[in-house]
């Protein structure tokens, strides 16, 4: 955030990042200009957690950046939170990335055997390392020197000596915008945020560009040239909030539009629709339009609990959602049910599930998933197990039915995934093609 004049940024960014809590949960962090110097604020743990009483105080300030993190690279604890606050040869800089930089393990052995000394484990402070060894003097110059040298996803924010860039990697795997509201210039990876903050129209940071934000306005830099684009298509299947819009697309329109594609390569004989909410709430209810089943709320969210698959083990992850989801009691009872998800991962979710619905009567359930099958590891910043632990390595849709006492289990067929985008050549399907888009140093 930039602001024409003193006002309580901590706060704003508390709100933006509340709306964003979904994209991470492990830690949460803001940095901000306060009496003329940067002042951090981060740990491990939620919004709420951390940063609640930047409701409370009031701060003046005109400039500030913040984070959630959701850790794919360098492990979850407080060191790794963010933003991260250098001074070095270059100035005062802060930083937040999101994305996961692949050629992060050669670039980090080449800058330890020049003797760099690493803070954290994550792959954004070697952006800051490769600023401070960059031979171009101002900070676009800089930028236009070392980001072309970073290969994989990041959209970043940063504060270097006082002014505010946004830049996003030149193939744009993650989302980023930007917009303007009293005055006032915000950047966030999803609408959500900025329609928080009273943004009316934001506009995307274009991939392989830097945005600086002025006074006047923002000033466009290329540090890269137009080319293929490798949106993260997870982005519009799951990771997104519903009401955002990424990559210039309405999210839950385009889920229902997935949902819609899946019925119409269905046959299944059935009485509900029933979404897992929230992740399969907009796809189920475009299945069942299409298919013309009545849809209903066969599962109750309790929406105080976590995101279940962030837990480390499989027993904790069936504890947790087990909080999180019961059968609607009676609306399933003597049903054959749809069940809608968003995807399938290692399978835990979905198998527990099923068995709630049958306990709760229901005649039989049917899986559907409103995106193909995930066969590999993303190194671009969606948290996806090793290619050991995924279900979809181990069966086929058929044994999955079985292991997981399902009736019957189909995916969306990658080539009706891609019929449903405008634009398909310019995302990445490597989760579910194994076809990644930038060159790979390491298998998971
Ligand atoms: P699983 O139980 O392992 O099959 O996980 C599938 C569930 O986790 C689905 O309901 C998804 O909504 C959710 N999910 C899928 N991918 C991710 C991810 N990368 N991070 C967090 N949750 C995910």
């Amino acid at each position: 955030m930039l602001a024409p004049e003193p006002a309580n940024v901590p706060e704003k960014l508390f709100y933006a990042l509340f709306s964003l809590q979904h994209r991470g949960q492990e830690g949460a962090g803001v940095c901000f200009e306060e009496g003329g110097r940067l002042v951090v604020e981060k740990n491990s743990g939620m919004v709420s957690q951390v940063l609640s009483r930047f409701l409370r105080e009031e701060h003046r300030s005109t400039i500030g950046i913040g984070h959630v993190r959701y850790s794919t690279a360098g492990g979850s604890s407080a060191i790794n939170a963010q933003p991260l606050l250098v001074r070095c040869n270059k100035g005062e800089i802060a930083l937040a990335h999101n994305g996961n930089i692949s050629n992060s393990e050669s670039l980090r052995a080449e800058l330890s055997a020049a003797g760099a000394i690493f803070q954290t484990s994550s792959d954004s402070e070697l952006i800051l390392h490769m600023i401070s060894r960059a031979k171009a003097e101002s900070p676009v110059d800089i930028l236009k020197e070392v980001l072309p040298r970073l290969e994989g996803a990041y959209s970043l924010l940063m504060i270097w000596n006082g002014t505010l860039y946004a830049i996003r990697d030149p193939k744009g795997f993650r989302p980023l915008y930007a917009g303007l509201s009293m005055g006032a210039r915000y950047a966030a990876s999803e609408t959500c945020a900025l329609t928080l903050l009273g943004v009316d129209d934001p506009r995307e940071v274009e991939p392989g560009e830097i945005l600086e934000f002025g006074a006047g306005g923002f000033e466009s830099h290329r540090f890269a040239p137009r080319g293929r684009m490798a949106k993260c298509v997870f982005e519009l299947i799951y990771f997104a909030r519903p009401d955002s819009g990424v990559f210039g697309v309405p999210v839950h329109e385009m889920r229902k539009r997935f949902g819609a594609a899946l019925a119409e390569s269905d046959d299944v004989a059935a009485d509900l629709v029933v979404p897992v909410p929230d992740s399969g709430s907009s796809a189920a209810i475009g299945y069942a339009a299409r298919a013309g089943i009545p849809f209903d709320l066969g599962l109750t969210r309790n929406h105080y609990a976590g995101r279940s698959f962030i837990m480390p083990t499989t027993a904790q992850r069936e504890l947790v959602v087990k909080m999180k989801l019961q059968a609607t009691p009676g609306t399933v009872e003597g049903k054959r049910v749809v069940l809608i998800d968003d995807s399938l991962v290692r399978g835990t979710t979905s198998k527990i599930l099923v068995r709630l619905l049958k306990e709760a009567g229901a005649r039989e359930v049917h899986l559907r998933l409103c995106s193909p099958e995930i066969h590999s590891p993303c190194f671009y910043g969606i948290d996806i197990p090793t290619k050991a632990e995924l279900i979809s390595n181990k069966m086929s849709p058929a044994a999955i039915a079985e292991f997981i006492g399902a009736d019957s289990v189909r995916f969306l067929d990658i080539s009706l995934l891609k019929r449903c985008l405008v634009d398909p050549e310019d995302y990445c399907y490597a989760c579910f093609s194994g076809e990644y888009p930038c060159p790979l140093r390491a298998e998971g």
